[in-house]
């Protein structure tokens, strides 16, 4: 249907209203109104479905949302029609890497862009990775690790409207004992808990919105972090997979809980384990798909290395360094534990879904192979395999991640007083979840990224 037709069946339907002036009831007359007609409605909460549904959005806000023949949509509102369409919210990437593009090899791309230019490059692929996010239907997301200036650079100019990416997040440079193959501003080393608190207290002063705290800390050094960070109100995300770690940051107060289950550990977490994630009701976000199943399924399909939609945003010279590092994947020491960690993938995440873990969404973008393009849909398929319900999977994209990130006031769901961040996707993701790698709209903030 075509935006004259949508507007005679709308009109048709008695819903035309009267003048904006009149029918603007609360908001400035002169917010921008755009509404979403037509498709089924998934608004975030475990609800059924809204079929034939609209979205009414004055600047930045949803103002109604339900069933079209409940909307009342002013004369002159912009139309995106939607119909034969999925509604959903924006979705909520718990934990990417802007600094990272998929490229098969750390210990190359850090000196590759060092050779390019630092000062240049280093915002540049930040620039393609939150544009990569937000076109895939990421309307918020969690940086997890990257240089403080520029951290908090890209952070800025996106809630500016200077370059186009979700909503985000930035841990800066993260906290740990043991320092990893990445350059040195991206890590910071500790040494006791009394240091760890000054470097959180540091970070948080500097502006950061979350810490992360690495695993190999110390209890004593997560308590320290926890606290500082807490008492600036900011949250801590843990990278953690072996089980002491897990246990450390779950009992000294870390807030989310990211990566455990996903690394094969033998056997996979004790009940114990699982049974106090679950009791305590502390996020977990697996960050399952990486390795464990982005390697299988590149040995199933290596032309997903050649997706057209790389070429068409990295530049030149990226694309080539990005597809040459690729080149004998499978040798890539990045993947050289993944034998074990695909053996034990499924109990790995089926323990979380089948106890009933608050479970976030966060996929590790960015790592080798794993493209800010598609690394949500891919986590949220391994999911709907492992047995989690297409719309549980579907909260956790959204309100659920709305709440890992103490957001739920105003992001994760499709209601009124909300902020306007929807996608618009093909088909219907509760019947086929890969509906999530064909977002066709965004809207971030009530304004149209991609249309
Ligand atoms: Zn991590
Ligand atoms: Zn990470």
């Amino acid at each position: 249907m075509n935006r004259r037709l949508l507007w005679i069946f709308v009109a048709s339907l008695g819903l035309a209203a009267a003048p904006a002036a009149t029918d603007s009831g609360q908001g400035s007359p002169a917010a921008t109104r755009l509404a979403l007609v037509g498709g089924m409605l998934l608004d975030g909460h475990d609800a059924p479905p809204i079929h034939h549904a609209a979205i009414l959005i004055e600047g930045d806000r949803i103002v109604q949302a339900g069933p079209l023949r409940e909307v009342t949509i002013p004369a002159g509102t912009r139309i995106i029609d939607t119909s034969g369409r999925t509604m959903m919210p924006g979705m909520i990437e718990l934990h990417a890497h802007l600094v990272l593009l998929g490229h098969g090899d750390y210990g190359r791309w850090f000196p590759w862009i060092e050779k390019q230019g630092r000062a240049q490059t280093l915002p540049q692929v930040m620039e393609i990775a939150a544009k990569q996010l937000l076109m895939a239907g990421v309307t918020s997301a969690v940086d997890l690790g990257a240089p403080l200036a520029e951290s908090l650079a890209i952070r800025d100019r996106i809630a500016k409207g200077e370059v186009p990416g979700p909503r985000m997040w930035m841990s800066g440079p993260w906290l740990t004992r043991n320092v990893a193959i990445f350059p040195e501003d991206y890590q910071i080393k500790v040494t006791s808990p009394a240091q760890a608190a000054a470097e959180t207290e540091r970070l948080a002063a500097a502006g950061v919105d979350v810490i992360k705290a690495h695993a190999g800390l110390t209890r004593d050094d997560y308590k320290a972090i926890a606290d500082a960070a807490h008492a600036r109100k900011i949250r801590v995300h843990a990278h953690v997979y072996a089980e002491t770690d897990v246990r450390n940051a779950l009992e000294s107060g870390i807030d989310v809980l990211s990566h455990a289950g996903s690394a094969g550990t033998a056997p996979p977490y004790s009940e114990q384990m699982i049974t106090d994630i679950v009791n305590a009701g502390r996020p977990v976000v697996i960050t399952a798909a990486h390795r464990s199943w982005v390697y299988p399924d590149t040995a199933a399909f290596p032309e997903r290395l050649q997706d057209p939609q790389l070429k068409h945003d990295f530049p030149a010279p990226l694309y080539d360094e990005v597809q040459q590092s690729l080149q004998n994947w499978r040798a890539l020491p990045y993947f050289s534990r993944t034998d074990r960690e695909v053996f034990f993938r499924e109990r790995g995440l089926k323990q979380f879904i089948e106890a009933g873990a608050i479970m976030g969404m966060g996929t590790d973008s960015g790592t080798p192979m794993n493209f800010h393009t598609e690394a949500l849909w891919r986590e949220a398929k391994a999911h709907v395999d492992m047995g989690m319900s297409p719309q549980r999977v579907i909260s956790a994209l959204t309100r659920v991640g709305a709440t890992v990130l103490g957001r739920q006031r105003d992001l994760g769901t499709i209601e009124p007083g909300k902020l306007a961040d929807i996608i618009v996707v093909d088909g219907n993701p509760l019947f086929d979840i890969v509906a999530l790698a064909h977002v066709q709209t965004v809207v971030k903030g009530g304004k149209v990224y991609k249309e």
